[in-house]
């Protein structure tokens, strides 16, 4: 038994089912989109982890 890689649903590999292996074009749609997304952020170069506490110091520190 296998299960779909996006919902973890039980599927079966048959070669009528052109979503293999997916349950759905549904769930096929969300994985190609997963990658697409990897792919975009390799060429962003080394990691830059956004800080939100930047984001909250400004708002408390009103320099006028
Ligand atoms: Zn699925």
């Amino acid at each position: 038994m296998a299960t779909c890689a996006v919902c973890k649903k039980n599927i079966q590999l048959r070669p009528e089912n052109a979503f293999a292996p997916f349950c759905s074009a549904r769930c096929r749609q969300v994985d190609l989109g997963k990658w697409l997304n990897e792919e975009y952020r390799i060429p962003s170069g080394p990691e830059e982890e956004e800080d939100p506490q930047v984001d909250l110091n400004g708002t408390n520190e009103e320099r006028d």
